[in-house]
This record gives C-alpha cells, structure tokens and sequence, in this order.
C-alpha cells in the first residue's frame, strides 16, 4: 500500500527538462514536500529553502541524477488497461473485425481476478517506462478491480467503466443488463456508483472519467445523459471517434450526421472531453474541435497496426486543437510504450508534410502538457514547476543507443527506450527506484497475469 504521506526527496545533479511555458533546461535539483514540487534550483538555493519549512523535516531521500535528465512524467491519455492480458491475440485484423471477432469476446471473458491481473500488468509496464499518468477506458463489469489496481500501485489516473448499451451483437458478459430495456439505467448507474466509489481515491490520485465507448455502441439517449451526469459530478469525459471509415459510414447513416457533429449534438464535445484516434475528420469537424476545445487522443501505433490511417495532427495543433498520445491497448499496439508512441507520432507525420513537420519537442509537449491538458489536470502535472505534483521521471541518456549529441527532445523523443527510465514518482511517492518497481512485484505480476489468461480463454466464447 502507498503510504499517507510521501517523504521529502530530492533529485539531485539532474538536467531538468521542465516543459514549463518558456521550456527552460536547467541544471538543477528539484526537491520534493508532501508530494508537491516545492523548489527547482541549486543546491544552495535547495538548502536554504527547505531551512526555512516550518514544519519538522522528516526523513529524506536523495536521488542521484546526475548525468540523467530529470523530466515530467509521461502521461497517455488513452489506455484500456483491461485488454493488456490480450496482447497478441488479436493481430493483423480491420477496426470492426478486430472489435467483434476477438477483442469483446475475450472482455466479456474477464471476471474480477483476470481484469486486475491485467491492470497490474498494464500498468507495471506504464510505471517502468515513464508512464506516471493514464487515461483509462476500462470495460463494462467488474471495474472495481481496476480502480484496486491503480490505487494500489500507485500511478495517477482518470478511469471509468465502458459504457455499452447497445446490446445487439454483444457478448453476454459485456451486456450491461439481461434485458434490453434497461441497459441504459444499468450502465448510468454502475458509472455513477463507481464514480461515487473511486473518485478522489488514493489522495485524489484517482479521477473517475465517463467512458461510453463509442457513437455506434451506446444510444443517443444514454450519450446526453453522460454528458449531463458527467458535468454534474466535474468528471471527464472518455470516448473513441473516427478511428476508421466504416466507423464514420456506420455512424453518418444511422443519424445522419457525421460522426463528430453527432457527438457535438449530444453534449460530447468540449474542454472536458477527449476523443480518441480522429483519424477522419472533415475539415469543418476539425474547426468543431477547435472551436469547443475538444481533446484529441492520438494514438499512433494502434492507427497503424489496425490500418486506421493517420490523423492530422498538425493540421489540428495548427487549429489549436488540444493534442494529447495514447499507446490504446495492447492488443493493437503492441506494447503500452510511451517513447515509442511519441517518436511515431513525430515519424508518422514526415512522410506526409516532410521532415519539418512534428519536430521532436513538438511531440514531446504532447505526451506532457498536452496529456495534463486531456486528463484536465493541468494545473498539477505536465510540467516541473513549483507547486505543481510531483510527477517526476529520471532517464538514463548516456546510453550506447542515446549518445552522444543531440538536445535533449532529440534524444528523449528518438532515441530513448522505456529501460533509460531509472527512477519514478508519482504524487512525491517513489513508484520505481532503480528500474525496479516500489508497489509490485513484478515476477508474480507475469506469473498471475499468465495464469488468469489461461483460465480466461477456458471461458471466452471466440469465434
Ligand atoms: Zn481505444
């Protein structure tokens, strides 16, 4: 368990890559109190400030990072921790196929011992490789157990239940109520039962988010009600949109609208929305997003392995959409990386609009600011700046693979790997101290998470 109060910490002898608004670098050590930044400066400057605390000191750590950059935790603003445990088992297929051949069967599978192992997994690998944030979709029962898991490890999260009442073509075990008729109410009602549960757990660590899936499996009615309880309750709002083309067709000759003029006409859109993938817009969705300051949660790799295409991205930072990265889930991706997630979402964009496009400091505010900014925390993480959390991770660049030049975006954006990350926090608590993990161990993590898939496939009703 985490304890109730983070110990004073310092990172020490770093290069500190702030993200703060002039983007400063500094060679500086950050100290850490009841899990706030509360200063970034020199030792000296460090010592004479943590002289005048009124409070009692309590025991200290210091973390060397000398010849390390010292950077904001990474954030990935859209996650399903629940598919973790599928990761390849659903390889080589198109959105739909993917989603109703392999991907519901095995969630319905999930009971709440095979959906835990597969967030503690999900999120050994986010912790280990810089992951200090996530923005996770969940799936449509036995989401207590996700919520266990991330207050139990440690790491910061807006989470939710998958909402689904659209039943037809469902599997029994992602419908949420025996009888078609009452899916609606069943699905509010868990959501809100959850977000009464989990929101503000773990020191406020944990935010609950509204997650109806997508256009195409909840009504309009149970998409405005969302949209309407969600901003009763100050909570986030979390769907996928205009991943793929047969999404956008399925949708425009259902309600006669495109996909995100639909969601606009039901509430979901906004400043507290984030939308998933947006790989097919029209140009006017695009001034949509903009106008309402809708995020938008690109997902690189899961773009390319399920053939989706590759969303505008400067086009709509052009706009000034708010732009956020996600590694989605394992299944499609496949890994929860969020370096490699940022170094596509640079690459993917130069073949297009040439070499200048994306540049690597670019991407690098999206998996920082731009994720603080989608989980609407950006007053608190995103950046290393005093008073903000202490989301906090060392990397290791003085590697074979990232020497020896370059700035540090360079290397942080196209060079580095999730094993450079040496040391984590997360809200002043130490979640990964040299390269090993506070909260879990990760051997019996492997072991459980191989054992429940097992057991799992005895139930999954796959085609
Ligand atoms: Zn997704």
């Amino acid at each position: 368990m985490i304890a109730a109060m983070p110990m004073d910490l310092i990172l020490s002898g770093g290069t500190v890559v702030t993200q703060n608004d002039a983007r400063d670098v500094l060679s500086a050590d950050v100290l850490v109190q009841d899990g706030r930044i509360t200063a970034v400066g020199t030792r000296k400057e460090l010592e004479k400030l943590a002289g005048r605390g009124a409070r009692q000191p309590r025991p200290r750590l210091v973390i060397d990072a000398t010849d390390r950059l010292v950077i904001p935790g990474l954030i990935q603003s859209h996650i399903h921790l629940c598919q973790t445990l599928f990761r390849g088992l659903a390889d080589d297929l198109a959105l739909l196929d993917w989603l109703k051949q392999r991907i519901w069967p095995l969630e319905g599978a999930h009971t709440h011992r095979s959906l835990r192992a597969s967030a503690r997994l999900g999120i050994a690998e986010l912790l280990r490789g810089g992951t200090t944030a996530i923005q996770d979709m969940g799936t449509v029962h036995h989401t207590d157990a996700v919520f266990e898991a991330l207050e139990e490890t440690g790491i910061r999260a807006v989470a939710g239940k998958a909402m689904m009442d659209r039943q037809e073509g469902a599997p029994k075990g992602l419908r949420e109520h025996a009888s078609d008729a009452q899916a609606t109410e069943a699905s509010l009602r868990e959501s809100i039962r959850l977000c009464e549960a989990w929101n503000g757990a773990g020191s406020g660590r944990i935010r609950y988010g509204f997650a109806p899936r997508f256009a195409l499996s909840c009504t309009t009615g149970l998409l405005r009600e969302t949209a309407e309880e969600a901003r009763h309750r100050d909570a986030r709002i979390h769907t996928h949109a205009s991943e793929n083309k047969d999404e956008i067709a399925a949708v425009r000759a259902e309600t006669g609208l495109p996909n995100i003029e639909y969601l606009h006409s039901v509430g979901l859109t906004g400043h507290d929305v984030g939308l998933a993938h947006c790989v097919h817009l029209s140009r006017a969705e695009e001034k949509l997003l903009a106008k309402t300051q809708t995020n938008v949660l690109h997902c690189p790799s899961s773009n390319l392995k399920l053939g989706s295409g590759i969303a505008r991205i400067p086009e709509l930072l052009a706009l000034g959409v708010p732009v956020s990265i996600g590694a989605d889930g394992a299944p499609c991706n496949n890994n929860l990386d969020a370096f490699l997630e940022t170094r596509l979402a640079a690459l993917l964009q130069k073949p297009r609009l040439g070499p200048m496009a994306m540049p690597a400091n670019v991407a690098f505010d999206l998996v920082t600011r731009g994720g603080a900014r989608a989980l609407g925390l950006a007053d608190q993480i995103g950046s290393i700046e005093v008073g903000k959390r202490a989301d906090l991770v060392v990397v290791d660049v003085e590697r074979s693979h990232t020497l020896p030049g370059g700035d540090v975006y360079s290397r942080l954006v196209y060079a580095a790997r999730p094993t450079d990350v040496t040391d984590v926090v997360v809200d002043g608590h130490v979640v990964v101290r040299n390269g090993v993990l506070s909260n879990l161990d990760e051997d019996a993590v492997r072991a459980e998470a191989k054992s429940a898939l097992k057991a799992l496939l005895t139930r999954a009703d796959l085609a």
